[in-house]
């Protein structure tokens, strides 16, 4: 009995530890669930930062901000001529071009190409092989090649920190197709290695033609219709740009007779059998290739299809629809930009400035007058090429934004005919939501571009300040783009490098557009193929190479009124080749306090088709000016600068320079340069 209490005794202690024990391993439990709560948390709101990361981060000075650089492919395409690189062409096997399909299709940017423009990539690629040990990309250097690895191993290090290997069916370098980025990593070869390269001058080259040949054909393809000969090219070009690529499988039907019909189609590639009803069989009338269209008649009046329309084989079409083709142009008269009256800038009298007095030896640099940088000379931006300095005249006081540029560096980036577009530019202009250029002048290290000064400061500074602007902002600031943009395409002048960095504010809270060293002039009815602009601004047509025109700024500007809304643009990553591939998949994801106009205005402007787009339809700009986004906007008060601008609660009083970033002094001289190409500064 006693041995018995003995050992009950014994094993009612043991439980007692047990249940101690089981009791701490709750406890712990219990700590790391709620640890775990908190991390979720922590998740989630880091996740919806990254989905609208707009919140404002409180800092007062920030020395190296994180705005957004423009870029730009330097080498200029061959206007004309048919440049086509044969003996780049290197024939592949069906295992290697499996290979380069498959490589292609992994990638995020690249994939997103159409098949014709990764058709023709796979076509010319070229072989390359390395040894072990050597550099294929050097972090920090310019890339021009971008590479597939056929076989062997590389290694990724980012400042001699190693990041990953890439074995074959790797992708890298990729951006470098598209411009001169800086390579972000060095990448060498571990093994012996084969690759496969392909240049940017070759593929752009190659693109560029290839785009230029489609439409010329397409144009001659619809020059064939008997509703659409009569149209002028400039036209004919606009419904290009309307109309879409549509892919069928063998048997699709296209269109079925007796439904009714609003589409106009051209064969691209392909075979379509038409069939009528005939006693209640279907009876094969003719089949049709490429280049013929059918379905015109739906393009001007509601009518039943009166036969079916059958894909034989897989077909590609292009296709237009009544509505669209309706918006694209106007049945008696083609007007594509505003005529309005109050605009015409020929009457208005040059505003007294002291321009002609002004001399380069009577400008001074205005100091800091207080701060770790007091006695400093005021810089109020760094931009990709070059320094805006703060100066005042001497005999007379008013200061001046003076944009300084090393020559040396504008040849290194070829960008000397873009330099001298800009100057000339800015003198002819004189708009009220454009900045004023009032002198030029050179040495042999700089240019110089002396500007009216815009004293509220940057909106790019001013957003990032509140995280998001509210609607009558939003609406005002666009508003004075609209009427920016009005001005310059009525000049036939684009702008492209629309983006709040390029927005400044005067003491009135009125904005102007800065920075012109994109901005070119085009004819109507011309594309353009160069590859420019700020990344989470870029249009698809641009990023695909496909030319480009007046149409770029509406997309542009409805990413700003996203951004101006939202706080950042709804294309965006760290990675420049991740924001591509959003914009070509074109999916608008909007926060839920966006309003239904808001909503609707921007995704007019973000067509991805130019020929869509809000402002690039039949009554241009009027059309945007019209939106219901613009409802509450008088626009002729604006125009004569009449509004109280909500934007003045933005602006800060102080020294003249309170509205802008601090910038440390440039010490450096830039070298001299001698070649002449600015002799007409
Ligand atoms: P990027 O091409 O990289 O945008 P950039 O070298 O062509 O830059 P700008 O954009 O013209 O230079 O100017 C750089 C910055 O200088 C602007 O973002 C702005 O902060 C400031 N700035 C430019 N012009 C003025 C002006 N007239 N008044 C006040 N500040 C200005
Ligand atoms: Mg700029």
């Amino acid at each position: 009995m006693e041995k018995k209490i003995e050992d009950l005794k014994q094993q009612l202690e043991k439980q007692c530890l047990i249940n101690k024990d089981l009791q701490r391993q709750n406890k712990d439990l219990e700590q790391r669930l709620q640890e775990k709560e908190k991390l979720l948390q922590q998740l989630q709101s880091q996740y919806h930062d990254l989905e609208f990361p707009s919140q404002s981060s409180n800092e007062t000075e920030t020395e190296f901000r994180k705005s957004r650089a423009a870029v730009i492919a330097p080498e200029p395409i061959p206007e004309t001529g048919r440049l086509e690189i044969t003996q780049n062409r290197v024939k592949k096997t069906v295992s290697e071009t499996s290979l380069i399909v498959k490589a292609i299709q992994k990638n995020d940017f690249l994939s997103r190409l159409d098949d014709e423009q990764i058709a023709m990539m796979v076509d010319l690629l070229m072989a390359s092989t390395f040894k072990p040990g050597q550099e294929v990309i050097k972090e920090g250097s310019e890339g021009n090649s971008m590479y597939i690895v056929t076989a062997g191993e590389l290694s990724v290090s980012q400042a001699g920190r190693d990041l990953r290997t890439l074995t074959t069916g790797d992708v890298f370098g990729e951006l470098a197709i598209l411009y001169n980025c800086k390579r972000t990593a060095t990448v060498k070869a571990k093994t012996s290695v084969h690759l496969w390269c392909m240049e940017r001058q070759t593929y752009r080259t190659i693109i560029t033609n290839k785009s230029k040949k489609k439409r010329e054909q397409l144009m001659g393809f619809l020059k064939t219709s008997r509703t659409l000969k009569h149209l002028n090219d400039m036209q004919l070009s606009r419904i290009i740009d309307s109309m879409e690529e549509v892919k069928y499988q063998d048997k699709d039907v296209i269109v079925r007779e007796g439904t009714e019909g609003n589409t106009f189609y051209i064969i691209l590639k392909g075979e379509v059998l038409v069939t009528k009803n005939v006693n209640g069989h279907q009876k094969q009338i003719r089949s049709m290739g490429k280049g013929e269209h059918f379905g015109e008649q739906a393009l001007i009046r509601e009518i039943l299809r009166t036969a079916t329309c059958i894909a034989d084989g897989p077909v590609t079409c292009f296709s237009i629809d009544k509505e669209v083709f309706e918006e694209t142009i106007p049945v008696e008269h083609l007007e594509l930009f505003d005529d309005s009256k109050v605009m015409q800038e020929a009457n208005v009298p040059e505003k007294s400035s002291p321009s002609s007095t002004l001399q380069f030896k009577d400008l001074v640099p205005v100091l800091y007058q207080e701060g770790r940088y007091q006695g400093d000379p005021v810089t109020l931006g760094v931009g990709g090429f070059g320094r805006v300095q703060l100066v005042t005249a001497i005999n007379h006081g008013k200061y001046y934004a003076m944009k300084r540029v090393s020559k040396k560096q504008i040849v290194a980036k070829r960008q000397e005919e873009h330099m001298i577009f800009e100057k000339k530019i800015l003198k002819a202009i004189q708009c009220d939501f454009i900045v004023r250029h009032y002198a030029a002048f050179k040495d042999t290290r700089y240019i110089y571009m002396v500007m009216e000064f815009c004293g509220g400061g940057e909106i790019w500074t001013k957003l990032k300040e509140v995280g998001r602007f509210d609607e009558p902002i939003a609406v005002f600031c666009t508003a004075c783009v609209v009427e920016a943009y009005a001005y310059l395409h009525k000049k036939n002048i684009m702008y492209r490098d629309l983006k709040p960095e390029n927005l400044m504010l005067d003491m009135k809270g009125y904005i102007k557009l800065v920075d012109f060293g994109f901005a070119k002039e085009l004819v109507r009815g011309e594309k353009t193929y160069s590859f420019v602009g700020t990344p989470e601004y870029m249009p698809p047509e641009i990023i695909k190479n496909q030319g480009h025109d007046f149409a770029v700024d509406f997309w542009s500007l409805g990413i700003l009124i996203f951004e101006l809304l939202v706080g950042s643009p709804p294309f965006s990553s760290s990675e420049p080749q991740k924001i591509y591939a959003k914009i070509l998949d074109g999916v608008l994801k909007f926060p839920p306090y966006l309003n239904e106009a808001a909503k609707s205005i921007i995704s007019k402007l973000c067509r991805p088709r130019p020929g869509q787009r809000l402002g690039n339809t039949k009554n241009g700009i009027k059309d945007v000016r019209h939106h219901r986004w613009f409802s509450s906007m008088n626009w002729h008060k604006l125009r004569m600068c009449q509004l109280d601008a909500p934007t003045v609660r933005l602006i800060r009083k102080g020294p003249c320079y309170i509205n802008f970033d601090r910038f440390p002094f440039d010490h450096t001289k830039a070298e001299e340069e001698f070649s002449g190409w600015d002799c007409d500064f």
